[in-house]
């Protein structure tokens, strides 16, 4: 038991002085929720968390693979990161 009763006493009383202090200043502000979560238009490809994570896979595939697949990262509006195959547009 890492508290004894007068330290769980004050913690609760420091809980209750911060939610109260909260909740009558910002009550129902519901709209400061950060990050809408879309739904994923495609559930079946794997979300990577970040840029950087989806660039790893990225490199790992091409390591692998003798013909280095076209593969690109894309920001999908679920907020994950989602690999790509498509073929980038030749230049003319
Ligand atoms: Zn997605």
């Amino acid at each position: 038991m890492p508290f004894d009763d007068d330290d769980l006493e004050a913690y609760y009383r420091r809980v209750e002085a911060r939610t109260s202090a909260n909740s009558s200043r910002s009550r129902k502000r519901e709209r400061v929720v950060p990050a809408v979560q879309f739904e994923c238009p495609t559930p079946e490809k794997i979300a990577y968390p970040t840029l950087a994570a989806v660039t790893g896979a990225i490199l790992a595939i091409a390591r692998q693979s003798r013909d280095r697949p076209s593969l690109r990262s894309y920001e999908c509006k679920c907020g994950s990161w989602h690999l790509t195959s498509a073929v980038p547009r030749p230049y003319r």
